[in-house]
């Protein structure tokens, strides 16, 4: 099933391939580094096969490869299943208290790959006093990017409630951050611009608010491909060179 995927994938970039040089002047073409990712899922707290988490984890990584398209591809590359636990809730607020890899490290340690984007499904809850749950967060660092390879594993992890898996915009989300974004709120209006959000509906419509959440811009989607090249090459499963639309 795995093999299947891959290929599908592959065809898909060849298929690309073949109709990008036709489809634009010669002088507008150059080459394009185009990343291909692995993501490896690991279901935390489960020891046996449940069908339906596993369709639904195929469903989110082929809306991921949507949102994505013609910038990044991410190959779905092991799938674990481990009746460690924690809540994601507990586990983000350890995260807060600078304590998140000691409470993370010891239920994850045996089952962590190097190489691919680590996505890890816990189950989530309702704080007191909030009336939503915590569907992800994604552990980043804010400075010296260039130190992502050398702490592997440890900032190549995703970490998500299997509720999050039910709104196909979770994941999608989590993955801007993986790849440097922000939430538009933290920005300053001159990144917004520089990052095609020109206004409330642009921001309200964007992958990385908390609305409707339906497309990432040609900026943000340029800026997250300059990000994966630059800083997680070591999570890649190959780089595709493409001649492309300048
Ligand atoms: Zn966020």
């Amino acid at each position: 099933m795995r093999k299947w995927i891959s290929m599908s994938l592959i065809l898909a970039v060849v298929i690309s391939l073949a109709i990008l040089p036709g489809t634009a002047h010669e002088e507008e073409m150059e080459f394009k580094e185009l990343p291909v990712m692995n993501v490896n899922v690991y279901m935390m707290g489960r020891d046996k096969v449940d069908e339906d988490i596993t369709v639904k984890i195929f469903e989110n990584i082929e809306n991921l490869n949507k949102a994505f398209q013609g910038e990044i591809t991410f190959v779905f590359d092991e799938l674990f299943m481990d009746p460690n636990h924690a809540f994601l809730p507990d586990l983000y607020q350890s995260y807060r208290h600078n304590a998140g890899e000691a409470s993370l490290q010891p239920i994850i340690k045996d089952i962590e790959k190097t190489g691919g984007i680590n996505i890890f499904l816990f189950d989530t809850y309702n704080e007191p006093g909030k009336n939503v749950a915590l569907m992800g967060f994604t552990p980043m660092l804010s400075a010296r990017q260039n130190n992502y390879a050398t702490s592997a594993p440890q900032f190549d992890r995703i970490l998500m409630a299997y509720d999050g898996l039910e709104d196909s915009k979770t994941l999608v989300h989590e993955m801007g951050h993986f790849l440097g974004l922000k939430h538009p709120w933290e920005l300053t209006i001159l990144q917004k611009i520089s990052l095609g959000m020109r206004s409330a509906h642009d921001e309200d419509n964007n992958h990385m608010s908390y609305g409707s959440q339906n497309q990432f811009t040609q900026q943000q989607l340029r800026n997250m491909r300059k990000y994966a090249l630059d800083y997680r090459q070591y999570l890649m499963d190959s780089v595709v060179r493409v001649y492309a639309r300048a």
